[in-house]
């Protein structure tokens, strides 16, 4: 249930109502925009209260009691456009978002060179996977800690954010400690725990798109994070598994503007994951931009077939410096700047 307070309540008024729902056992998420102050009554009793007795409240404005399940994800109980404010950038805010850089943290000078030339072409984030999930044992797994170190300098020398991927709960306060993100892959969507894990950390997620998952246990799983108290979600649409095998997966651009709808959620669209393939990423990153996506995600690398991981879908700095100048045309002519 969600009730929808009127505007202009005083920091008491609220508070007194929050006392009042802590009284009544009521498990309850207050969520509070420049426009709107809303709470969610998450515990299951409180769905089967009377909503009468919500509209009875005189702090209360409206009741909302035939919410979708993922109420905190939803527009419902948060009007406005979730931003999550990094030290050099916002994401959700208007500029597009760019996470670049290599499947794997190799080596510090293959991290050091990734940066500086994707942050020279205008990515703010840099990425690199310190714990891979790889689908077969014998495949590189990592630098582990040694690696987020790598990630952590880099990122800072070149006053980029950094994001990482966490595979293991017993793993997420080590890569809290050194990347500003942390990512929660495709294979980890419906990885419950984790997802309550991350959810009590402080920093903000990525969250990737499960491999056969849809719109709705997408936005359940970040319902986990946003329930556990960590409301800076960003969902990555990373493509989903079909028949086809020409491609590695295949790029859902509607999932852009359907979880914009459907969310105040940011929507990041990872073309590298989504195609498995080098010659694709320039056209599917301008598609994503074009539909309206807040950011990407894209793997580069100095020598892309020297790359130890997803080598097949890495590009090189010249065309990574492309696909920038590519879809900073497009976002700037959908903008209108
Ligand atoms: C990654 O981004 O490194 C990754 C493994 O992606 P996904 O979880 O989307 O496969
Ligand atoms: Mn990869």
């Amino acid at each position: 249930m969600i009730l929808k307070l009127k505007p202009g309540l005083s920091i008491d008024e609220i508070n007194q109502l929050m006392d009042l729902f802590h009284l009544m056992n009521l498990r309850t998420v207050l969520q509070q925009t420049e426009v709107s102050t809303t709470v969610t009554i998450t515990n299951k009793l409180a769905a089967n209260a009377h909503p009468e007795l919500f509209t009875a409240l005189p702090a209360v404005l409206e009741v909302i009691d035939s919410e979708p399940q993922f109420k905190l994800a939803s527009h419902i109980s948060k009007n406005s456009k979730t931003t999550i404010t990094l030290p050099h950038h916002v994401i959700g805010a208007g500029e597009l978002t760019v996470i670049a850089g290599s499947c794997s943290v190799e080596s510090s000078d293959q991290i050091f060179a990734t940066a500086k030339y994707v942050s020279a072409a205008g990515a703010q984030i840099l990425r690199g996977g310190a714990f891979k999930p790889r689908t077969s044992p014998y495949d590189f797994q990592g630098l582990g800690e040694t690696g987020l170190q790598y990630l952590q300098a880099a990122a800072q020398e070149y006053k980029m954010a950094s994001v990482s991927e966490v595979m293991d709960t017993r793993d997420v306060e080590l890569c809290a400690k050194y990347v500003d993100i942390l990512q929660v892959g495709a294979r980890n969507m419906q990885n419950f725990n984790l997802l309550k894990e991350v959810g009590l950390c402080q920093k903000p997620i990525v969250l990737k798109r499960g491999l056969c998952a849809t719109y709705h246990e997408f936005l359940l799983a970040a319902e986990y994070i946003l329930h556990a108290g960590n409301p800076n979600v960003i969902l990555c649409e990373r493509g989903v598994r079909t028949y086809e095998t020409y491609t590695r997966n295949m790029l859902d651009v509607a999932a852009v503007p359907i979880l914009q709808q459907l969310s105040h959620l940011p929507v990041i669209v990872d073309p590298s994951h989504a195609t498995g393939r080098r010659e694709l990423i320039l056209p599917m990153a301008r598609a994503a931009v074009a539909a309206g996506a807040d950011g990407l995600m894209i793997e580069t690398h100095e020598f892309p077939d020297r790359a130890v991981s997803d080598a097949m879908q890495t590009i090189d700095p010249i065309a990574f410096s492309e696909v920038m100048q590519a879809v900073n045309k497009i976002h700037r002519a959908l903008n209108d700047n």
